[in-house]
């Protein structure tokens, strides 16, 4: 199985297990948005965006998992388009 990464696409920060998130404007529940895939354990939300606590970028949440699998799949693509072009 492959082992997912999450870091800020943006940076490449790693969040860690004691980050928190607030969910704000909305209920003002502080948890680990990782813990939960972006939803809110209070309200319920799914938050589409995450911001990293390291670089403040907004990114989509899904955009944090990295699968080293497809990973290197996109990289051979990436080096074809380039041979060909
Ligand atoms: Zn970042
Ligand atoms: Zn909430």
């Amino acid at each position: 199985m492959a082992k997912v990464e999450i870091y800020c696409p943006k940076c490449g920060w790693h969040p860690s297990e004691e980050d928190r998130w607030s969910c704000v404007p909305d209920c003002g529940n502080v948890w680990n948005t990782f813990s939960t895939r972006g939803v809110c354990l209070r309200c319920g939300k799914q938050w589409k965006f995450t911001q990293c606590l390291w670089c403040w970028e907004f990114s989509p949440h899904e955009d944090w998992y990295h699968y080293p699998e497809e990973e290197s799949r996109a990289d051979i693509k990436e080096e074809e388009t380039e041979g060909a072009a």
